[in-house]
C-alpha cells in the first residue's frame, strides 16, 4: 500500500504506534557532538516526525538499537543467578538502506553462527525497519560501490516531501495505523557516490604481509572510534562488576569492544597480539572486505563511511580498500 499523509496525520499514527511500539529515529544532539560547537547524531526514542534528522548521516548507527553499548547479561549472588527482566514492547526503528544491509551482518555473526545469541535475537524478533530513503549521497558514502545503496526489505519504506510523507506499507500489521490518499512513487536511492572503491577479488594471504600496513603504525592513535561508529563491528568485551556494599553480588555485562584498542587481543600469562597499530588496520580490513566474504559470500562492509567520518587522524578506510586492490593488481 502506498499512500501520502500530512505530517500531522502521521505524528497521530505514531502516538497510537508508541502503545505498542518504542520507536527509535536518528537525533541531532546540539553542541553534544566530538568537536566545539559539533552536534551528535544519534539513535534514540523519538515521539514526532519532527524530531527525526533526515538532512545530516548519523554518527552512530542504529546497532545501538538492537545491541545496547552495554548491556547486563545477569546479576548473581554466590549462590544463583537472575538474568534481567526483557522489554517486551516492540521496536520500530528509521534507518538507511546501508543499515539495514548492516543488519544482515549483525544477524550473521549472530544468530547463525554456531549458537544464537538470545538476548540479540530478543530484539530482533520484536523490530521493524521504517526505511528512510536517501534523495542524495553523505560525504565518504560509497553504498553503490558495496552493492548497499537499495533494499527491499523494509516495513515501511519513507519519503518525505514538503507537503507530505509517502509512505511505501509492506508489512500488514502496520497498515491499520496509517490514514493517506494512495499514491504511487518510489523510495529514493542513490545511484552514485562521489566515493568509489574497488574490492579486490583476487586476494591472497600474502597481503597481510605487505609493507601497505606499516603507514598506519604511526597514523593510527588505536583510539577504536571507527569500530564504535560501525554498523558492522560485532565484538565485545565481559565485564564482572561487584556491588561495593556486598562483594559477593554483582552483575555480569557484555560491552563494545574494538580491535583497534589496546588490550583488545590480551591473553593469559601477560601475552598480546598485533601490538603494532598497522597490524589491527590489516586485521580490521581483511575482516570487513576478504575473510568474512570468504566464509558467509558477501563482504562485511556496507560503504556507510562513518569510521571516515569518525577518525581523528583522516585515515580513510575507502582509501585503504582501494590501496588494497592496487595490491592485488600489482600482483597480477
Ligand atoms: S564504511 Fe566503515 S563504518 Fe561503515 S560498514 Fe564499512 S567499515 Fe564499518
Ligand atoms: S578511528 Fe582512526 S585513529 Fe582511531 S582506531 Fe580507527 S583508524 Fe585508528
Amino acid at each position: 500500500m502506498k499512500i501520502g499523509l500530512s505530517r500531522e496525520s502521521f505524528n497521530g499514527s505514531l502516538k497510537q504506534l508508541q502503545e505498542e511500539y518504542r520507536i527509535y529515529a536518528p537525533v541531532s544532539m546540539a553542541f553534544k557532538g566530538t568537536f566545539s560547537d559539533t552536534d551528535s547524531i544519534r539513535y534514540k526514542e523519538i515521539t514526532t516526525i519532527e524530531e527525526i534528522e533526515f538532512e545530516r548521516k548519523s554518527h552512530f548507527s542504529p546497532k545501538e538499537t538492537l545491541l545496547p553499548i552495554t548491556q547486563v547479561l545477569f546479576y548473581f549472588t554466590e549462590d544463583e543467578y537472575k538474568e534481567p527482566s526483557s522489554d517486551e514492547k516492540k521496536l520500530l526503528v528509521f534507518l538507511r538502506a546501508c543499515d539495514i544491509h548492516a543488519v544482515k551482518r549483525i544477524d550473521q555473526m549472530y544468530l547463525k553462527n554456531g549458537e544464537l545469541d538470545p538476548y540479540y535475537k530478543h530484539a530482533r524478533d520484536r523490530v521493524k525497519f521504517v526505511l528512510i530513503g536517501c534523495e542524495e549521497s553523505f560525504r565518504n558514502c560509497f553504498c553503490v560501490s558495496m552493492g548497499t545503496n537499495q533494499t527491499e526489505d523494509y516495513s515501511i519504506g519513507l519519503k518525505l516531501t514538503a507537503e507530505e510523507v509517502l509512505l511505501d506499507i509492506k508489512d500488514e500489521d502496520l497498515n491499520v495505523y496509517f490514514v493517506g490518499e494512495e499514491k504511487e512513487f518510489q523510495v529514493d536511492y542513490v545511484t552514485s557516490n562521489d566515493t568509489k572503491v574497488t574490492v579486490p577479488d583476487n586476494l591472497s594471504g600474502d597481503v597481510a604481509k605487505s609493507d601497505m600496513w606499516r603507514e598506519y603504525d604511526k597514523r593510527c592513535i588505536a583510539c577504536g572510534k571507527c569500530n564504535f561508529v560501525c554498523p558492522t563491528c560485532t565484538c565485545f568485551a565481559m565485564q564482572d562488576i561487584f556491588y561495593k556494599d556486598n562483594e559477593n553480588n554483582g552483575e555480569r555485562r557484555r560491552v563494545w569492544a574494538s580491535c583497534h584498542v589496546d588490550g583488545y587481543t590480551d591473553m593469559a600469562g601477560g601475552h598480546s597480539f598485533r601490538k603494532k597499530h598497522g597490524d589491527r588496520m590489516r586485521y580490521k580490513t581483511l575482516h570487513k572486505v576478504y575473510d568474512f566474504n570468504k566464509r558467509f559470500g558477501y563482504h562485511m562492509c556496507v560503504g556507510c563511511g562513518r569510521c571516515d567520518d569518525a577518525c581523528p587522524q583522516y585515515i580513510s578506510f575507502s582509501t585503504c580498500i582501494n590501496k588494497l586492490n592496487d595490491l592485488g593488481e600489482a600482483e597480477k
